[in-house]
């Protein structure tokens, strides 16, 4: 077991780091770009570790997670590793974490503890979490560290969008892009990690997840889930009723909370799990394999008889209806009022008379 066993789908990336610091390339300055939960953070420790680590030379950027400075990193300990992030609830990375507080300026803060000796090895490292977040002053404060880091420093910057990142930032940084995990790394770590105890059920998620745990934690929310599993039984229903569906989503969304535009995400996931429903209802109905099966939807499905062909275009009837939701959510419209029609819309089609 080594500190990248645990991390998924990023093994060129270690591969390309360690042949860089084979041939003494190793940069001062990195940015880790790619989407939310993916990994770039826990990559960028691992990294810090491996350089660390006592027992193995830089040049293996291997961690034997038993040292000293092993356990100091894991601990969030290691006198020489500072991390700086955007502070909970806000939007912008301040110039205190870079140059301290009014007070004290200059005097704490990540560009003195880096400009200060390493205490423990030979090197600093910094990892900042959240780097497109910098405001201007920030920015300014951190640009001269990185015109002029300290020798043998390393400094790992994590964006999730490398496009918000400060054109002066980026140009001073070597930029590693990092790739979605793939649904089979997801739904191994939701297995892992214990969120989800059956496969079939990672597999689900991991395929609506965009490639981010992130996202798949957003989706595992116990409440999303139980409006899930009553959309999954409405829509089963051979007795299908638009109103109560309609009722029951938006008082749902309601009860979750949070501002406009969390409610706007939270149906935005609602309307996938619709697709994911009428997607798994065709693939049974054409005899084929899918990733996750939803028990609600093979049951959907056996109403079919599944020799017509005008079955498998009704459900993709169905399904392209629930998509033109998410475009409707998309355009701003009110999530109440898209759920509403799309409820009615779909009690019309799947009213046995309509058929
Ligand atoms: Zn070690």
């Amino acid at each position: 077991m080594t500190v990248w066993d645990n991390i998924r789908g990023h093994s060129e990336r270690v591969e390309w780091l360690r042949r860089a610091i084979q041939r003494n390339r190793l940069s001062h300055g990195y940015v880790f770009a790619g989407k939310e939960g993916i990994g770039k953070r826990l990559f960028a420790r691992a990294v810090a570790q491996c350089l660390f680590c006592q027992r193995h030379a830089d040049e293996e950027l291997l961690a034997c997670g038993e040292c000293s400075a092993c356990k100091q990193v894991l601990a969030g300990t290691h006198p020489d590793l500072h991390e700086v992030g955007r502070p909970a609830g806000k939007a912008e990375l301040p110039i205190a974490a870079f140059l301290g507080p009014p007070e004290n300026r200059g005097r704490e803060g990540l560009c003195y503890d880096l400009s200060r000796l390493p205490m423990a090895g030979d090197r600093k490292i910094a990892i900042i979490d959240d780097a497109s977040a910098m405001n201007d002053e920030a920015a300014n404060a951190f640009l001269k560290t990185l015109e002029e880091p300290p020798p043998k420093a390393l400094i790992m910057l994590i964006v999730d969008n490398l496009d918000a990142l400060l054109p002066t930032i980026r140009s001073r940084c070597q930029v590693i892009r990092f790739d979605p995990l793939l649904p089979a790394d997801l739904a191994g770590l939701m297995l892992q990690h214990e969120w989800v105890k059956e496969p079939a059920e990672a597999a689900a998620l991991s395929e609506l997840s965009d490639g981010s745990l992130a996202v798949a934690a957003q989706l595992l929310d116990p409440a999303l889930r139980e409006l899930r599993d009553a959309l999954y039984r409405e829509l089963a229903s051979p007795n299908f009723n638009a109103i109560e569906l309609t009722e029951q989503l938006t008082s749902g969304l309601e009860a979750i909370g949070g501002d406009s535009a969390t409610t706007r995400r939270n149906a935005v996931w609602l309307i996938r799990f619709g697709l994911e429903f009428f997607r798994s209802a065709a693939m049974h109905l054409s005899g084929q394999q899918s990733g996750g099966v939803i028990p609600a939807a093979v049951s959907f499905a056996q109403r079919f008889d599944g020799q017509s062909p005008e079955d498998l275009e009704f459900i993709m009837s169905l399904f392209e209806r629930v998509a033109e939701t998410e475009r409707h959510i998309d355009m701003n419209i009110a999530v109440p009022r898209c759920l509403e029609v799309l409820c009615h819309e779909l009690g019309q089609k799947l009213r046995p008379a309509a058929r």
